[in-house]
């Protein structure tokens, strides 16, 4: 106990260096130095314990600010180190910093290696249990825990000791400073979770890291025990300076409320008052006893250089320098041991006895008082000497200096003390069960607020629906209207093609009427056409009939002939028989008939040569006539083109002729003209006495001038027909023109096309010939095979021939040689044959055989294969099986040894005292690498790694490793 038990609170202040965005807004660099303790912002000092300019690095903070509490809070002292400032101040920076950096790590990750590394430089009899906690006071969420479970809306509450604790936060046992930074790890990636934007989320949060050492003498059963916090305050900037706005303006009042809330508190301990303020908030409560209590606080106050923060600095220093004011009272948090209690118990009795003799004195002084009597001041109550005496009892008692800043004025009976604490243990159970209250009424806004955002959401949507709606009717509107603008156009249109119709449809009676026209000329003609055909008609007939009647006379005149012959001949027979006296008259009258027949017969001919050329004629006239009829039908067709080059150009006259005419209005105009100008002169030379024969000649003038105006008037006419005659011609000629290349045009198509039949029919044709020409190719050359063959046949046969010869010549000597041995012979002969005609089909068989076995090989040789694949497969699978069975069996071995090992332990650690959370630690060990020391290495303790060491007793011992 090296410091006197009242302490003020620590302020340190921190300047970070200007940050890039400052640097390049040009920000100006606002604080001035003044030694270690002075920092002059806007020629105001402010002096604190301590002042770190901005090139301060984090080793030399934490050396000046925390390194002496960690002592401290080992010899069992509660400590406190706040980080205050607004947002990117660099709370963080001083608390945290890089976690996993040996040179920029803060405050937290080089406490908790120094706590440990202080461990195992200590008494080997010392046994420590080591908790922490991680946990982060939130403003949307009213608490939100991030240590190893994640609960909202935590209470806080007070133990037996009026200790404030977080209720339902469960704390991790440590053994190791990874396992500190593990923690601190989980809680951080715990909030990542939580919230995107880290920096965001930090700045809107007090995170409360606390780590609790709790060690034990195991020789002397002393326990003592220390709290550290270490705190990383919310942003304290102004609501106003963040621009924040709905929630976020809730979450910043609720911050800044927090925030002042702590102001509160520590002016309230500053100015010294009765009533301290730390249930306005959570955070207040938690850090009770940092502020103003049992606590040795440095609170770390954190500036911005920057010339744009002036004011957010100077409110951050002032709020340093009230809280420099504050005391707290420290005492060791000790545990006493049955023998201590047995001390305390014998003073305490002796305390009591001194009391009891003081209350006696004073009763009887008091008795002699109000007995009237006056006691001397030498028998009078000796107050000093009797608080003397009583305060020496409770220094022995409590270790602790004289004073006893929160012993009231009045001093109560132990019975009203007794009620006062059972009435204050019962506000405070009140006060609890309101908190509690309050948070679940607080959960329920919180749902209630969360309920009324998703309404609000839910009518921004609707609202959202309907401005989308009110659009698409708009839009559905001006598409109407645009539709109806649309459907007048289209009515216009309708009028206009109505009025169109009306004038096509008189254009088209027009052309029917022309029609009708041209068609009853047609009939016309058509008519004359059929009277011709009718004549035609009448004419063939009557050359018909003529032609019948001519051959019926033929015929009568035949047959007359036949009877003239057939009575001529009986004549002759007659003749023989009678005489020839009639045969003469006979003859001649026949001879007249026939000449008379004769005759009748070239007239006949002659009106049938008549008739045949009436025939041709008619022919010919009728052929005239059609030609008549197409030359009429163009010349209707000229005569219409005629009519409508007429009509234009009567138009064309019509048109010169108003324009002749206003040539003429205006020639009279200047005639007239003329003539008034002719008549002024003539005046005018009258007055001046000119003589008559002037005016004759002008006169005279004027007339001939209009004779050959009018001359002029009259070869233009003249030319003007000329021309349009000629015109006419012209247009009649194009005209027939025309019609002609008409006519060519069709009869050029008409051979085009036969052309193209004809070219058609000549590619068949040579199509033909070639397939024609192809086949007489095949046909040659199998002529040419065939001959071949037929040689080859020819030679065999030639051959054959030869050899047979031989062989009859042969058989022939050899029947000549032994005629004896030829039976035996032709036997053994016939028999060779015999067994040549087996050997043979044997033979035939054999290659039948062998075809099918060759056919039947690839399935055979398929079928080993399978068979070989699936042995060889059955076999790795046997080997795997065969492996797994040994690994299974040196796992199991293993597995055996390890439970043995781990029983044995057990027994061990059950010997020891039950640790089945608190893991204990015992000093002696080998240091890990201090943040202060970093020459050491690190991760030289395996010892904290693994859970089954921990049961080692007696310090000093490596860790038992496998
Ligand atoms: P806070 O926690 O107050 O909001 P941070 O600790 O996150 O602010 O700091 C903001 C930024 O400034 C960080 O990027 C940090 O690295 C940097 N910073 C803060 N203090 C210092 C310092 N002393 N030296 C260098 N950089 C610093
Ligand atoms: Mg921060």
């Amino acid at each position: 106990m090296a410091d006197p038990a009242e302490c003020t609170i620590k302020v340190m202040c921190r300047f970070r260096p200007l940050n890039s965005s400052e640097v390049v807004r040009g920000d100006r660099y606002i604080p001035k130095f003044q030694g270690d303790e002075t920092v002059v912002i806007g020629g105001k000092p402010y002096v604190f314990d301590r002042v770190f300019q901005s090139n301060t690095t984090q080793e030399q903070v934490y050396n000046a600010c925390a390194q002496k509490i960690v002592k401290d809070v080992l010899e069992g002292y509660n400590g406190t180190i706040f980080a205050y400032g607004q947002t990117s101040s660099g709370k963080t920076h001083t608390m945290e910093g890089n976690l996993h950096d040996t040179d920029s790590m803060g405050i937290i990750p080089r406490i908790v290696q120094d706590i440990f590394n202080y461990i195992y430089s200590m008494d080997e009899n010392l046994e420590f249990h080591i908790k922490v906690m991680v946990y982060h006071v939130n403003f949307s969420l009213s608490f939100f825990l991030s240590s190893a479970v994640s609960k909202t809306n935590l209470s806080v509450h007070e133990d037996k000791n009026r200790v404030p604790y977080v209720k339902g936060c469960t704390e991790r046992f440590v053994c190791s400073p990874d396992e500190v930074m593990d923690t601190i790890d989980e809680g951080k990636s715990n909030r990542h979770v939580a919230v995107t934007n880290m920096n965001e989320h930090s700045s809107r949060s007090h995170s409360i890291f606390l780590i609790n050492v709790k060690q034990e003498n195991t020789q002397t059963e002393q326990k003592l025990s220390g709290k550290l916090y270490l705190v990383d305050l919310a942003g304290s900037e102004k609501v106003s300076k963040t621009g924040a706005e709905g929630a976020v303006l809730d979450e910043a009042k609720n911050i800044n409320k927090s925030l002042s809330s702590l102001g509160n508190v520590i002016s309230a301990l500053a100015e010294g008052t009765a009533y301290i303020p730390y249930r306005d908030s959570k955070m207040t409560r938690i850090l009770q006893d940092s502020l103003g209590g049992n606590c040795r606080t440095t609170i770390v106050i954190c500036c911005s250089p920057s010339s744009y923060n002036e004011a957010e600095t100077k409110s951050t220093l002032m709020f340093g320098q009230r809280a420099k004011t504050i005391k707290n009272t420290v005492c060791v948090n000790i545990e006493l041991t049955a023998e201590q209690w047995k001390q305390k118990y014998e003073r305490e009795k002796e305390k009591n006895k001194t009391l009891r003799n003081t209350v006696t004195w004073l009763e009887n002084e008091l008795n002699r008082w109000r007995n009237g009597e006056s006691v001397p001041v030498e028998e009078q109550f000796d107050k000093e000497k009797a608080n003397a005496e009583v305060q020496a009892l409770d220094n022995i008692l409590n270790d602790k200096p004289a004073s006893t800043p929160n012993v009231p004025g009045v001093r109560l009976t132990d019975v009203e003390k007794d009620k006062c604490e059972a009435e204050l243990a019962k506000l405070y159970k009140q006060l609890d069960d309101k908190d509690e209250e309050i948070n679940q009424q607080s959960q329920l806004a919180e749902k209630l607020k969360q309920q009324m955002l998703d309404q609000e959401e839910l009518l921004a949507s609707s609202r959202r629906d309907h401005e989308n709606l009110q659009a698409e009717l708009n839009r559905l509107q001006a598409e109407n209207e645009a539709s109806k603008d649309e459907v007048k156009e289209v009515l216009q249109a309708l009028e206009e093609l109505a009025v169109n119709y009306d004038q096509k449809s008189q254009e088209v009676e027009d052309k029917t009427k022309e029609f009708e026209a041209i068609s009853e000329e047609l009939n016309q003609k058509s008519s004359i056409l059929s009277s011709l055909d009718s004549d035609l008609q009448k004419l063939k007939e009557m050359s018909n009939h003529q032609r019948k009647r001519v051959t019926e006379m033929m015929s009568s005149l035949l047959k007359d002939l036949a009877e003239i012959g057939i009575a001529v001949g009986s004549n002759d027979i007659k003749q023989h028989e009678s005489g020839s006296g009639t045969i003469d008259e006979e003859f001649t009258v026949a001879r007249l008939y026939i000449s008379k027949m004769k005759s009748e017969v070239k007239t006949m001919v002659k009106r049938c040569k008549q008739l045949e050329s009436t025939q041709s004629e008619s022919n010919k006239k009728m052929d005239e006539n059609e030609k008549e009829l197409a030359a009429c039908q163009l010349r209707i067709s000229q005569h219409e083109a005629k009519i409508k080059s007429l009509t234009e150009y009567l138009q064309n006259v019509e048109q010169k002729k108003r324009q002749l005419e206003e040539n003429v209005d205006c020639l009279n105009e200047e005639l007239v003209k003329l003539s008034a100008q002719v008549s002024i002169s003539h005046e005018s030379k009258c007055k001046k006495g000119s003589t008559k024969l002037q005016q004759l000649t002008v006169e005279k003038q004027i007339h001939s001038h209009r004779e050959a105006h009018q001359k002029q008037i009259s070869s233009l006419r003249d030319e003007l027909d000329n021309k349009e005659k000629l015109i006419t011609d012209l247009q009649d000629l194009n005209q027939k023109i025309m019609l002609e290349q008409e006519r060519l045009r069709v009869e050029h198509e008409k051979l085009k096309a036969t052309d193209q039949d004809k070219s058609r029919k000549l590619h068949e044709l040579t199509v033909m010939q070639d397939r024609r020409e192809q086949a007489r190719q095949d046909l040659k050359g199998l002529e040419e095979t065939v001959a071949k063959e037929l040689q080859t046949l020819h030679n065999l046969r030639k051959l054959f021939v030869q050899d047979l010869a031989t062989r009859v010549k042969k058989s022939a000597e050899m029947d000549s040689d032994d005629t004896g041995g030829s039976a035996a012979q032709k036997q053994k002969i016939s028999f060779l044959e015999n067994n040549l005609e087996q050997l043979t089909k044997v033979h035939k068989q054999l290659v039948r055989d062998n075809a099918d076995l060759r056919c039947e090989l690839p399935k055979l040789e398929k079928r080993l294969r399978a068979t070989a694949e699936r042995v060889k497969a059955l076999e790795s699978a046997l080997k795997e099986a065969k492996e797994n069975a040994a690994r299974d069996r040196k796992r199991y071995q293993q597995e055996v040894d390890r439970i043995k090992e781990a029983v044995r332990a057990k027994n061990m650690a059950r010997r020891g005292h039950s640790a089945q959370i608190a893991k204990p630690i015992r000093p002696g060990q080998q240091p890990v690498a201090s943040p202060t020391h970093p020459n050491i290495n690190r991760s030289g303790g395996g010892f904290y790694q693994n859970s089954q060491t921990v049961s080692i007793r007696g310090g000093g011992v490596k860790p038992e490793k496998k």
